[in-house]
């Protein structure tokens, strides 16, 4: 579905990734791990357009992504939630929905705001909240819902545990499961080792600015040399 092949990207001369390689497959839930720095947002803004591609490539169900423009990805099918989530805080929650609507994928059961209620109850009781006046957990379950939303066929995920108190990040780990249950493709950056490893059937270990480890997640968990050397775990 996603793969990268030889990406080189950067900030202007700064050369941040070196050739990175990585795929995901139909169905499935990947994590792209690696320490504070290592790249992984950088990863994600190439892929969702916001950085060029200096070297290699990036496809899309098989479409080359080079010339797309990223308000045109949500049509193709590819969701991203940014790492700072990207509510608008002066807007209520159901306005911070509402603004998906303009460029979302049209399908057959495909997700409404009931569907999304049902999935987040919170949210139906701060429907009338301001952006700004939702607690941590909750920002991060309207930036999942908008994200939903669209009806990605890949949801892009950047640290969704960052900054969330552990029952928070329990209750967020539990509805990527439930999605992932239901066949949705996940790309998930992760700082939190066990989150990440739990959820995802394979792992990337990113580390100066190339792929130094590939695997399944649970290969990851008893690869103490790798965690230690490039996740300091
Ligand atoms: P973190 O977990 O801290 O977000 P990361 O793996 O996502 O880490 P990136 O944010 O991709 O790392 O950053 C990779 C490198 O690129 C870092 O050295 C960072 O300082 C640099 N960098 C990130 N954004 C910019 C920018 N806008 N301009 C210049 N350099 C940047």
């Amino acid at each position: 579905m996603l793969e990268i092949s030889g990406l080189h990207t950067g900030y202007g001369e700064k050369r941040v990734l070196h050739g990175v390689d990585l795929t995901v497959g139909e169905g499935e839930v990947v994590t792209l791990l690696g320490r504070n720095g290592a790249g992984k947002t950088t990863t994600l803004k190439a892929v969702m357009s916001l950085l060029p591609a200096m070297e290699g490539e990036i496809r899309f169900d098989g479409r080359p992504l080079k010339k797309v423009k990223t308000y045109d990805l949500s049509a193709l099918g590819l969701s991203f939630v940014p790492e700072n989530r990207g509510i608008f805080p002066s807007l209520s929650v159901r306005e911070n929905l509402e603004l998906t609507r303009s460029t979302r994928r049209e399908v057959a059961d495909g997700w409404t705001m009931e569907r999304v209620f049902e999935f987040f109850p919170r949210l139906r009781e701060r429907l009338d909240n301001g952006g700004s006046q939702l607690s941590g957990g909750e920002q991060q379950m309207l930036a999942i819902a908008r994200g939903l939303l669209l009806n990605p066929k890949l949801l892009i995920l950047d640290e969704p545990t960052e900054g969330l108190a552990p029952i928070v990040v329990k209750q967020i780990h539990e509805r990527l499961m439930e999605l992932k249950k239901a066949g949705l493709s996940i790309l998930l950056v992760e700082q939190n080792f066990g989150f990440a490893t739990t959820l995802a059937d394979r792992a990337f270990v990113l580390g100066r600015g190339e792929i130094q480890w590939s695997g399944p997640s649970g290969d990851l968990r008893g690869e103490s040399e790798i965690q230690h050397r490039w996740l300091g775990v």
